[in-house]
Formats: C-alpha cells, structure tokens, sequence
C-alpha cells in the first residue's frame, strides 16, 4: 500500500513524508498519545500535519504545528515498530528546523545552546569539576568523549569509564557533539559540532551519553562511534565483580535511553553487564521515554513529570536498590524524581554501577549541584552499602 506523493514546499524530503502508509502501528508505542488519546499528538497525526505544512494546507503560525513540533518527546518508540521504516526522527529534526526558524527559542534553550557551542567554557567547567583526563594521544585507538552537560553535572562518570577502560585517552580539549542543536531546530550546527568533535576525537569515539552516541553516528558512522556498554561488550571487556546491598546481590533495573534503544538498537548490552553484576529486574515500561527528552523537562517540565511519575510508580513497586541510566539527561529525570519522593531507590549510571561493582570506586552519593526546591533525603543508618570485589 502506497499513498500519493505529497509535494509542495520543499521542506522535507518528500521520500521520507511518503514512506508513511498511515497504518497506525505506531500508536500505542507513543507516550503522547497514551497521555493524550488525541490522534494529532501520534506519530501518525504528526506526519499527517508535517504533510499539511508540506502542502501549504497548514500555515507556518499554526498554532496546532508549534504545539505538536514542540509536545513532540522525540523519543523515536515510533520508528522501530514502523513496518514501513519511517525515519520520524529525521522527520522531526527537518520538522522543527522549519519551525522555529528565524523565531525566538525559549531563553533556556538558547542559553543552553550558547554554553554548549563554547568549547573553552565546557572545558573551564570540566576542570573545576574534575573529569577524567589523559594527556591527548594523536593516535589513540580509543577516545573518551566527555559531553557538554555531563562534564559538569556528573563528572565521576568519566573517571568510572576511564577506571573500566584504563587504555582510553580522554583529551580535554573537546567540546559539545550539537545533539542539543539537532533536537532543537538547529540541525546544521548540531551536524557542524558532531563534524568538529569528529575531528578532535581520534580513533573510536566512546560516548557515555545515549543521545549523543546516536546524534553522533548519524553524522560520523556507525563504525566510529561507540555507546559505552555496546563498547565495554564489543572489546570483550567487560567489568567483573559484585555488587552487594545489605549482604545480598543488589536488586537494579534499567531505564532505556530513547535514542540508544530506538536509534542505535543498542538495549541488551547494559543489560548483560548489569546481570554480570547484579540481579537485573524487569520494570514495566522501562523502555520507554523517561521525560527528559532532552530540554523537554526543563522547557514542559509538567508534561515531562506526566511521563515520568508513572514511571517512578513502577520503580518503586519493585523494590529496586538502583535504578539505572545510560544517559546524563534520564540520570537527572531519574534523580530528581526520586529525591522528590525521598525515595530509597537511586540513580546511578552505568558506569558508576560497574566501576563500583568492579571494587574500583564507590558509588558517588549524588550532584554537588542540587536543583532549587530539591530536598536530598539524609543518609539512614543501615541504608544500602555497595561492596566491590571479584564474583565468587
Ligand atoms: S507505523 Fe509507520 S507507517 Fe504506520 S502510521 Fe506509524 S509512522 Fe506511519
Ligand atoms: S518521537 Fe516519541 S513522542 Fe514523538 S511521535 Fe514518536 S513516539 Fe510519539
């Protein structure tokens, strides 16, 4: 089954627009359309409103196209059940190209954009917080990318990577890999800054940050970046060792990164490394979109905490000591939704989990920065402990 080429504007490539047979398979794996049953907050009804943009049908000040363009997580949970092969995501970045051209960005995006494209800025940041460094090898196999955000909100996941990877070089001078840029309506520049990373990265570039891996191999190839668990799996090194609460295996679950499960299909390697160490616990919806998508919880932080809190129920429910993030951004959701609810389960990612279970360093207790209004519960006696070592 074919629909008829949509042609008109030249906004979108219209192979792209064409490819959707509206079958709505895509439907229930949308977590707008869950919260909203509305046909226009779908995958589905979105293609069909960027095929009325497309057409001049729709005007560009529609106020139904910003709102959807912006409502819109870009999670990706539409493409991998698409039997058509729709590439939404691609869609989606062309879509808010057009969009929020030549019109005001929200102050808090644009300010994130500006820090994140000033190279000596990061790079001031990531020194007073004290990212892993190595001195920068011009030939190295294997760099470590240190993100824009991470860098600076979580930067013992850089230090945990470089301990599970001792032969990684980790150059300071780097800067932002413009997943921020193409997720917000500036794709060239985003394709610039992957560009330039590329090119102060040699050799494999290994990304602790799902959405950055995936903005990342759409620009630079599959071949030449890798997500940390998928490299940790692929090289054959993963971590041993133990992860321990209260004289019992740790109780951990993983929460997916969109990008990395939608755009990379990388989802079973976090979690053969977490059953290495720990016992893996199946959470309902644990790999759907968490809310943070991004900007989206800072810029809809009430649509983002709809998504979220049922999310945070299942969690709970499972009597987990640590729920896991692959990701900086689902690491912040995570974590902050959690200390809202003082709750005992805590976020970790990946790489901290492992390099704790490995014996090489404990689990940092949290963010030195903590977020206005964020109460961090005081530490109980007999609270879960970590205990590092090889597996008996
Ligand atoms: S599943 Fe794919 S082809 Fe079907 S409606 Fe959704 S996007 Fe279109
Ligand atoms: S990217 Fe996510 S929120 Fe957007 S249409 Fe696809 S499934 Fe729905």
């Amino acid at each position: 089954m074919t629909t008829d080429r949509v042609t008109g504007r030249g906004i979108f490539d219209p192979e792209l627009l064409d490819r959707c047979i509206s079958c709505g398979f895509c439907l229930p794996a949308c977590p707008t359309y869950a919260q909203t049953l509305d046909e226009g907050s779908s995958p589905r009804g979105r293609i069909n409103l960027m095929r009325a943009l497309e057409t001049g049908e729709l005007d560009d000040d529609d106020s139904r196209l910003r709102e959807e363009a912006s409502f819109c997580l870009g999670c990706r949970a539409c493409e991998p059940v698409c039997p058509a092969g729709v590439q939404y995501g691609q869609l989606l970045e062309t879509w808010r190209d057009h969009q929020w051209s030549g019109r005001r960005r929200p102050p808090l995006a644009q300010l994130l954009m500006l820090v994140a494209s000033r190279t000596p800025l990061l790079r001031a940041i990531g020194v007073v917080r004290r990212h892993a460094r190595t001195p920068s090898v011009p030939a190295a196999p294997t760099t470590l990318m240190l993100g824009c955000f991470e860098r600076g909100l979580y930067p013992g996941v850089s230090r945990s990577a470089r301990a599970l990877l001792p032969d990684i070089a980790v150059p300071a001078d780097q800067g932002c890999c413009g997943a921020l840029h193409a997720h917000n309506g500036e794709s060239e520049r985003g394709v610039e800054l992957a560009r330039r990373l590329g090119e102060q990265l040699p050799g494999v570039i290994v990304t602790t940050a799902g959405g950055c891996a995936a903005h990342l191999t759409t620009v630079l190839g599959r071949d030449r970046v890798h997500e940390l668990s998928e490299h940790l799996v692929k090289t054959g090194a993963s971590p041993v060792g133990r992860l321990s609460v209260g004289g019992r295996r740790a109780r951990v679950a993983l929460q997916d990164s969109c990008h990395l499960r939608n755009g990379m299909g990388v989802f079973a390697e976090p979690r053969a490394l977490i059953s290495a160490v720990a016992d893996l616990v199946a959470v309902p919806g644990e790999a759907s979109c968490c809310g943070a998508a991004g900007t989206y919880s800072l810029l809809r932080p009430r649509d983002s905490r709809r998504i979220l809190d049922p999310k945070l129920d299942a969690i709970e429910a499972a009597d987990l000591d640590y729920v896991v993030a692959v990701n900086p951004g689902c690491l912040r959701q995570l974590e902050t939704g959690l200390r809202r609810r003082s709750s005992k389960v805590r976020a970790v990612h990946l790489a901290d989990l492992l390099a704790a279970a490995a014996g090489g360093t404990p689990l940092p207790r949290g963010r030195r920065w903590t977020l206005p209004r964020i109460r961090v519960p005081a530490r109980r006696a007999g609270a879960a402990r970590i205990t590092g070592g090889p597996t008996a």
